[in-house]
């Protein structure tokens, strides 16, 4: 089976560990160099993503995480998570605490997109590759992607009705706010799959991916 970490320095660790062992995963919290190099693929849980590049500093994580992405680990990021994946985050204050992503997904990302209006909500979405009719999503203090570059395939959008309405009429811009992503063996969502009790579809997927890259390393 898969060894799969799950980075462990903060967020929702244990629910993240929970789903892939359901799905047949090996999986570990990943917290130290030695840990992280024996996975074949990671989680970058939810969190705050400022906090978080603070951490993967202070663990020692940063250079050894941003290494082995670049040399092609699966990974999978939500919300927080996605936000580390990402090349650039738009906007970043000069003033406040930097998020340093690690490039491992060609796009770029806006924090906290959704929350001028609502803080959290929930939907149901329809998410390409992942058989069995929409997936429950739970978007909390959420990011959405802006730009994707052209390696990047869109796997679910959400209407923007939730997002920022300049002309205040709180009617939905009509416009598609991205919301997860793949790029070879990187995957991402702005929402908590984790959070949603028995629906452990994107980790299924997420797991087959990790599986695919090890059948293609043993047969080349
Ligand atoms: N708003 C957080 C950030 O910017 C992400 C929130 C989450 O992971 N639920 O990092």
């Amino acid at each position: 089976n898969p060894v799969i970490g799950v980075l462990a320095l903060q967020g929702g660790v244990a629910e993240h560990l929970a789903a892939l062992e359901r799905c047949g995963a090996d999986a570990r919290p990943v917290r130290r160099a030695e840990e992280l190099a024996a996975v074949h693929g990671i989680v970058l849980p939810g969190g705050e993503s400022t906090t978080m590049t603070r951490l993967l500093d202070t663990f020692e994580l940063y250079e050894p995480l941003r290494e082995r992405l670049a040399a092609g680990l699966p990974a999978y990021g939500s919300c927080a998570g996605m936000i580390m994946l990402a090349r650039e985050v738009a906007d970043q204050d000069p003033e406040l605490p930097a998020v340093r992503p690690l490039g491992a997904l060609d796009m770029v990302v806006r924090r906290n997109a959704f929350g001028r209006q609502v803080d959290s909500f929930e939907t149901h979405l329809d998410f390409a590759g992942v058989p069995g009719g929409p997936v429950h999503a739970v978007f909390i203090r959420a990011p959405w992607v802006e730009e994707v570059g052209p390696e990047i395939d869109v796997l679910a959008t959400v209407p923007d009705m939730h997002g920022d309405d300049p002309d205040s009429t709180g009617r939905s811009s009509g416009v598609g706010r991205i919301v997860a992503v793949q790029q070879g063996s990187v995957l991402a969502t702005s929402f908590h799959p984790e959070l949603v009790g028995g629906d452990e579809r994107v980790h299924r997927y997420f797991v087959q991916i990790v599986r695919a890259r090890l059948d293609s390393a043993a047969h080349a």
